[in-house]
C-alpha cells in the first residue's frame, strides 16, 4: 500500500514540476513514507530524518517531510523529536503534499482532509517498461484488530466507485500494464454494507468479473483478503476467471484459537483449514502465503505448537513472520508485553524454517516442468537475466532481452531453491497448466 501511495505522490510532484532522483544527495526534499504497523519501523523512520538534518547545513534549501502512517500516529510530536522535519502529512492527505511542500516553517496536515477526496488515486504516470501495477481500491479498515494500529492512522473503510476503478485499470492497460493487483486493507470486504450482493455474488466478486472482462489485463491479483470474508463465491472466481491468478495472500495471524479470539480476528483455526481446503480443491496448486505474529501478550508454548501445526498443516509457500510489538492507542497496547524476546526471536526462527522447508518442497515440483511466466524486469545477477512471476506467485529467473518485458512466455525450470526457480524460455512449448 505504501508503494502504491508513493507513485502516488511522485506523479502528483511530477505533475506540479518537481523531478526525481535516484542520487539522495542531489535532492533538495527528502520524503520518507513511513508505516507504523511495528515499533521498529518508526525508529528507523525517526533515524533516517537525524541523518538527512545534516544536509541542511549545506543546502539551507533542504526540506524533509515525513508522510504516511507514521506522520497520522505521531503528528506533531515528529517535530519536537527531530526539529529539521518540515512538514508531515498524514495517508488520508497525501493529496496536499504539493502544496505542502512550498509552505514555510512546520507544516502538519493529519486528519481528514478539508474536501473529502478518495479519487486523488486516479493521478497517475506511468513509468516505462513496467507492465505491474497496484490498483487501491478502497482505503482505512473497520475492523479492529486489538494489536492494529491501522485504522486509527488510515481511518474507516472507504470504498472507490467500481467504475472508478475499471475506468483506471483501463487507463493502466493502455500503458502497457499487464497485470493489476488490487489493494485494500481488507480487499476482500470491498463495498462492506453500502454495495448490494447480487446473484450471490459479493462486491469485491463483481468487480474481478469486470475487471477480468477487460481485455488488456492478463493477470489479476489481489491482497490483502481478510478470512472471514473468504466467502464461497470469490472461491468459484478463482476457479472461474480465466485471469484471477492462482495464488492467496491470506494472513491468519496465528494457529491458536485462544490466541484468534484475543486478536479480535473473528474466525477459527478450522475456518482456515476450510478456506484452504476450498481453495485447493477449487485450484490444483494454487500458492498459499500468509502473515503470523508471533509473542502476542500471554501467547504460551502450547498456543505457538498450534500456529506450528497449522503451518505443517497447511504447507505456506510463502510467510511474513512479525515479532509483537504493542502499539499505542490499540487494544494490546494495555495489555504486558510479557513474551520475552528472546522467545519472539525463537518463535520467529521456528516458522521461518518451515516455510523454507514448504517452499523447497513446493518449488520442487515444478523441475523439469514448462511455466507460464509474465516478465517483469532485469534481475540483479547476469547481464541478460530477466526476472518474473507464475501465476502462483513463484519468482523465475532466466535468459531475456529487456524487449521482452511485458510478455507472458514459458519457461522450463531447470534448477530451484528456496525463494526462486531458475529456467530456460521454451519456444512453442506446451505449458503444464496445472503448474503453471
Ligand atoms: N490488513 C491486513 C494486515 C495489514 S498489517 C490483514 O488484516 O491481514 C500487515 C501485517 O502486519 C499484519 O498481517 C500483521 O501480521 C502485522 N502486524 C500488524 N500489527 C502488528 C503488531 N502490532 N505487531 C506485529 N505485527 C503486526
Ligand atoms: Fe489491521 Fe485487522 Fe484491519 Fe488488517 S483487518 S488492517 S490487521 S485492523
Amino acid at each position: 500500500m505504501n508503494e502504491r501511495d508513493t507513485e502516488m505522490i511522485l506523479s502528483q510532484l511530477q505533475c506540479a514540476g518537481y523531478e526525481l532522483t535516484n542520487n539522495e544527495k542531489m535532492a533538495d526534499v527528502v520524503i520518507l513514507n513511513t508505516c507504523s504497523v511495528r515499533e521498529q519501523a518508526e525508529i528507523k523512520a525517526i533515524g533516517k530524518s537525524g541523518h538527512l538534518a545534516r544536509r541542511k547545513h549545506t543546502n539551507p534549501n533542504f526540506k524533509i517531510g515525513i508522510v504516511g502512517c507514521m506522520a497520522e500516529h505521531l503528528g506533531e510530536k515528529l517535530f519536537k523529536l527531530n526539529g529539521a522535519i518540515d512538514f508531515v502529512v498524514g495517508p488520508k492527505r497525501l493529496h496536499e503534499l504539493a502544496n505542502v511542500i512550498e509552505d514555510t516553517g512546520h507544516s502538519l496536515r493529519i486528519g481528514e482532509p478539508e474536501k473529502q477526496q478518495v479519487a486523488h488515486d486516479f493521478n497517475r504516470k506511468l513509468e516505462k517498461k513496467k507492465c505491474t501495477a497496484f490498483l487501491s481500491i478502497m482505503h482505512g479498515c473497520n475492523m479492529r484488530c486489538s494489536y492494529c494500529i491501522v485504522p486509527r492512522t488510515r481511518g474507516n473503510e472507504q470504498y472507490r466507485p467500481m467504475e472508478d476503478i475499471v475506468e483506471e485499470a483501463k487507463f493502466l492497460t493502455k500503458n502497457g500494464i499487464k497485470e493489476i493487483t488490487l489493494l485494500g486493507q481488507i480487499v476482500n470486504n470491498y463495498g462492506g454494507r453500502l454495495m448490494p450482493t447480487v446473484d450471490g455474488k459479493t462486491p469485491f466478486v463483481q468487480l474481478l468479473e469486470s475487471l477480468n472482462a477487460l481485455p488488456g489485463i492478463k493477470r489479476i491479483r489481489y491482497m490483502s483478503p481478510h478470512p472471514r470474508f473468504f466467502s464461497d463465491d470469490l472461491i468459484l472466481v478463482h476457479k472461474n476467471l480465466s485471469k484471477l491468478c492462482s495464488s492467496v495472500h491470506l494472513p491468519i495471524q496465528s494457529g491458536s484459537n485462544r490466541i484468534l479470539a484475543a486478536m479480535r480476528r473473528s474466525y477459527t483455526r478450522e475456518k482456515i483449514l476450510e478456506i484452504i481446503k476450498k481453495l485447493r480443491d477449487a485450484v490444483p496448486n494454487v500458492g498459499i502465503s500468509t502473515d503470523i505474529i508471533v509473542g502476542y501478550p500471554s501467547e504460551t508454548e502450547k498456543d505457538f505448537e498450534e500456529t506450528v501445526s497449522l503451518f505443517d498443516a497447511i504447507k505456506f509457500n510463502m510467510a511474513f513472520v512479525f515479532k509483537y510489538s504493542p502499539r499505542e492507542g490499540t487494544k494490546s497496547a494495555e495489555l504486558l508485553d510479557d513474551v520475552e524476546e528472546t522467545i519472539k526471536e525463537h518463535r520467529n526462527k521456528i516458522l521461518l524454517q518451515r516455510v523454507q522447508e514448504t517452499s523447497m518442497h513446493y518449488h520442487q515440483q515444478f523441475l523439469g516442468k514448462t511455466v507460464e511466466v509474465l516478465i517483469e524486469g532485469r534481475a540483479r545477477r547476469g547481464a541478460n537475466t530477466m526476472f518474473g512471476w507464475t501465476t502462483n506467485h513463484c519468482k523465475v529467473l532466466f535468459e531475456a532481452s529487456e524487449n521482452d518485458i511485458g510478455k507472458i512466455v514459458p519457461v522450463r525450470i531447470d534448477s530451484f531453491a528456496t525463494t526462486i526457480l531458475s529456467g530456460t524460455i521454451v519456444q512453442n512449448a506446451q505449458t503444464e497448466t496445472a503448474l503453471s
